[in-house]
């Protein structure tokens, strides 16, 4: 296994931003990882396990180990007449499996298309778009103890996943290798439109028949108009959660804030939208030297081209104040930060 020192990140992660690992290296299969187990440079580091760099940001170099995973393989594990379990590598590119399911007509993730990074990294933040999220899908996770090497499969309760949270995120946080996800997918697909943009994107292309071909274009045409490519300008996605707030709480923002965009949840409580909060900040748009807020999603922060981790960071704290200040209410990062 090749072992690189002092080795640039800078195109192993969406931000882009020129950083470093101490040591870096790669797996291509489980025998890879338990034998890197047994060598010091192991043992005496602190590792990073990174699939495609989609959802962190490093505010440093990174002193210690960086292992990117390659893990392939997609398999049919069992099937009957409704369902399918389907086995798939965490080193396998989300979008692309994604596609694979579209081309048999598996239903269940056609709403989750066009998000970057592995399928390895989709339990950890219960990944979720268009009103559908991996722990409607997710059987089970494989996994090894990143300590002692054993093997230990995590059933979808055992997962623990919430709104972009699974215990992965948080209490096991660098404790398990995600190996494979198997997701149990539809073969009579119940469609979810209910997301305004879906059905009106379906509209604008003439599709009166949802089907899961005809859901995963409209999300890929309605994510490619509205969202920043990774490849042309550096992000992570959305920065922030959208905060959860109380009926008393969202009541008193509304009447001071008319236009407040919340979504009622099933505890009663309120789910507002981080991006209006920011836009209403005078965020949207605005940059800072190389680090900014996108133009046409405030929840996105992007790296222009030579913004440092820091900067990036310094920024997103700048928001978490001008909305706690305004609003009363406090952001939480959804990006992992290093
Ligand atoms: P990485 O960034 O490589 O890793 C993220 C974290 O997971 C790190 O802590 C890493 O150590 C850990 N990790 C990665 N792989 C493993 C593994 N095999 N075992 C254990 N730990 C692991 N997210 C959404 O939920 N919904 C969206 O709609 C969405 N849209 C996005 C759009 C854009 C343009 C971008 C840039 C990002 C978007 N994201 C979205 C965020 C991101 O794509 C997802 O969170 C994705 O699952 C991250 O995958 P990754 O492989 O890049 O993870
Ligand atoms: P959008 O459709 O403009 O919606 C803005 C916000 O309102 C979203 O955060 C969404 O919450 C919420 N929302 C919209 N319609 C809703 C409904 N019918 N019921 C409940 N909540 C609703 O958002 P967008 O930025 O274009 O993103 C579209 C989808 O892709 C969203 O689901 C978003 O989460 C996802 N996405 C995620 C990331 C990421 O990095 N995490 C990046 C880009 C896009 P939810 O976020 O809870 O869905």
């Amino acid at each position: 296994m090749l072992m690189l020192t002092n080795y640039s990140l800078k195109k192993y992660h969406t931000f882009g931003t020129d950083v470093y690992a101490s040591y870096f290296t790669e797996i291509n299969s489980v025998n890879d990882f338990k034998a890197l187990q047994k060598e010091a440079i192991y043992t005496s580091h602190t590792s990073l396990i990174l699939g495609g760099g989609s959802n962190l940001l490093f505010t440093k170099n990174f002193n210690g180990l960086v292992i990117k995973n390659n893990l392939k393989g997609i398999d049919i594990v069992k099937q009957d007449a409704d369902f399918v379990y389907v086995k798939a590598a965490a080193g396998e590119n989300w979008h692309q499996f994604v596609l694979w399911c579209v081309n048999h007509n598996y239903g269940g993730i056609e709403n989750l298309s066009l998000i970057p990074g592995c399928v390895g990294a989709s339990p950890m933040q219960n990944i979720g778009a268009y009103g559908v999220e991996i722990k409607d899908v997710c059987h089970e996770v494989n996994t090894i103890d990143v300590n002692s090497g054993e093997e230990k499969k995590f059933s979808n309760v055992a997962c623990k996943f919430g709104y972009r949270e699974s215990v992965f995120k948080h209490v096991y946080k660098n404790k398990y290798l995600i190996t494979s996800v198997i997701f149990k997918l539809n073969k009579k697909p119940v469609f979810n439109t209910s997301y305004g943009a879906i059905e009106q994107e379906l509209k604008n292309m003439g599709i009166t028949q949802a089907s899961v071909k005809a859901i995963s274009d409209a999300v890929i045409n309605i994510r490619s108009s509205k969202l920043p490519d990774p490849a042309k300008i550096g992000n992570a996605g959305s920065f922030f959660k959208n905060p959860e707030v109380s009926k008393q709480k969202h009541d008193e923002l509304k009447q001071q804030h008319p236009n407040l965009v919340a979504y009622v949840l099933d505890n009663g409580n309120y789910k507002l939208a981080a991006g209006w909060l920011i836009e209403q900040c005078d965020f949207k748009g605005k940059r800072f030297g190389d680090a900014g807020v996108h133009v046409n999603q405030a929840l996105v922060l992007v790296n222009y081209g030579t913004a440092n981790g820091s900067e990036i960071y310094n920024l997103s704290q700048q928001i978490l104040d001008a909305v706690q200040k305004t609003f009363g209410v406090t952001l939480e990062r959804e990006v992992n930060i290093y």
